[in-house]
């Protein structure tokens, strides 16, 4: 145990490691993509956004040009983006310009550009130029742009555009920037150091709680109670342990009932069939008579074991749900008339009287032997338990809309109120039990567990002194294929 807990601890890292791990990651990734797209490539940026402003007010100022306006206009543009501009017509005449740099930018300059940049353009396959130039008396570096103008009409040349605009330093930026990505990176790893340690309190604690809880169920505290708290997950987890453990104590009281009754049921019997072989062996063994009493007596002895064994393996399995209904469609009037056939000989033997009134025959689909079984049941009690002076049984069919009704009534002396609701348990016995035919306390646990899983409502009606009748109603009723042409007599009474 201890060194399986210490193997699990040497792979898995605490969650608090293991949310830093990641959130440390993180960190690496943003700062790997600060340092990229801020460093890196910020001149790269810069300048390519600043080509496409200028390219896009070139655009501008050559769908302007002709209106009124335009020079306003270009003064305007000109200002606001602190740019020179120069217009020249299809011959190479200046028609426009302005200048921000009073004449020292690279058109305006002493050895004005223009002439260059004009060949220059002119010569270009795509109508438009961008140049990256330094300028000498600014001392700076700069942007220079041309475009071609043309008319809308035949396409031919109206004249050109040249654009002047300055290109700002980006290192200082840059070593700015630098600084700024350096203190957001040792931050968030400071902030990272914080989060991690807050949120893995968070997720350990309610889970280390539940551990604990979990360590006392472990030594058999079932009372114990599983907490979640801080989040849906663990809430669920408290609460799906807590069901656990309750289902658990149940197993375990069933347990202990099991082995408290079966030891006493089983002591019983065999206590019983140790004294009458003593009897035989020590003193009826050459009686031929009493050695067949006493051998009659161990072989019953015999058979009830048998069943008390037999009834707690059906329960069991019916109880675990390892059994599965086996589903058949059959009449059911006819198998009460055979269930209670079955009990000719009881009922000659003892003087009882099993009187069985069917309804119509009906065709229903469930499970065969076990529905007879919780008839036979059903019967094996109320002839223990009827009244012993006149011994009388009622086994009644009635066919219903919804279901198929039946009823086994007794005229004994009746369950108490107070005792309706235990007498389904297990092992639940009243104090004056005489047994005609053999009981285990089981026979009403086994009955219920079947009419549960076929989902079968079921009950009694008792009143005291004057019997019980114990019922229950088959749902499954299979509606009749043909509609039947034969008279069928309404009930059919039948006396055993
Ligand atoms: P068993 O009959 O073997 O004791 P059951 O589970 O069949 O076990 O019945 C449990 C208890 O329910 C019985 O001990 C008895 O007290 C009560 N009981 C069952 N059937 C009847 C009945 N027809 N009339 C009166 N009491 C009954």
């Amino acid at each position: 145990m201890t060194h399986h807990r210490h193997h699990l601890g040497e792979r898995n890292l605490r969650i608090g490691v293991k949310i830093w791990l990641f959130f440390m990651l993180f960190v690496c990734v943003v700062f790997l993509l600060m340092w990229l797209f801020q460093i890196i490539f910020l001149e790269w940026f810069y300048e390519s956004m600043k080509i496409r402003d200028t390219a896009k007010l070139a655009q501008q100022l050559v769908s302007d040009y002709g209106s009124e306006d335009f020079s306003d206009d270009a003064q305007e543009i000109s200002l606001q983006n602190e740019m020179c501009i120069e217009l020249l017509n299809s011959n190479g005449r200046e028609v426009y310009y302005n200048c921000v740099y009073n004449g020292k930018c690279l058109l305006h300059g002493k050895e004005s550009g223009t002439l260059f940049y004009l060949i220059d353009l002119q010569n270009s396959s795509t109508g438009t130029i961008c140049r990256r130039v330094s300028n000498p008396t600014l001392q700076n570096e700069m942007l220079v742009y041309g475009c071609t103008m043309y008319s809308k009409d035949d396409g031919s040349v109206l004249g050109y555009l040249l654009l002047n605009s300055p290109l700002v330093p980006v290192e200082s930026t840059v070593s700015i920037l630098k600084r700024q990505t350096m203190m957001i990176t040792i931050m968030l790893v400071f902030f990272g150091f914080l989060i991690s340690f807050y949120a893995a309190n968070h997720i350990a604690t309610p889970i280390t709680r539940i551990t604990q809880s979990a360590k006392r169920l472990a030594h058999g505290d079932y009372a114990v109670k599983f907490e979640g708290g801080g989040y849906a997950e663990v809430d669920d987890l408290a609460e799906t342990l807590t069901y656990a453990a309750h289902e658990l104590s149940k197993t375990d009281q069933m347990q202990r009932d099991l082995i408290a009754n079966v030891s006493h049921d089983l002591r019983t019997p065999l206590t019983m069939m140790k004294a009458y072989a003593e009897m035989i062996r020590d003193l009826s063994g050459n009686n031929p008579v009493k050695r067949e009493q006493h051998l009659n007596i161990i072989i019953e002895e015999t058979d009830r074991l048998t069943q008390i064994v037999n009834d707690m393996l059906d329960l069991s399995k019916l109880e675990s749900g390892a059994q599965k209904l086996d589903y058949s469609t059959f009449d059911i009037a006819q198998c009460m008339a055979e269930i209670v056939h079955r009990y000719e000989g009881v009922s000659e033997r003892m003087g009882y009287q099993i009187h069985l009134t069917l309804d119509e025959p009906c065709m229903v689909r469930c499970d065969e032997s076990k529905i007879d079984r919780v008839i036979g049941n059903l019967i094996n009690n109320a002839i223990n338990y009827t009244s012993k002076e006149d011994k009388q049984v009622f086994v009644t069919q009635r066919n219903l809309p919804q279901c198929v009704r039946i009823e086994v009534r007794d005229t004994g002396d009746g369950i108490e109120e107070d005792k309706i609701k235990l007498i389904f348990d297990k092992y639940y016995r009243s104090e004056n039990h005489k047994r005609e035919v053999v009981g285990t306390g089981l026979g009403l646990s086994i009955v219920k567990e079947i009419l549960k899983m076929h989902n079968y409502n079921y009950g009694v009606n008792s009143k005291l002194g004057e019997g019980s009748t114990f019922w229950f109603e088959i749902r499954d009723i299979v509606p009749p294929e043909k509609p039947e042409d034969e008279e069928i007599p309404d009930a059919e009474i039948r006396q055993l």
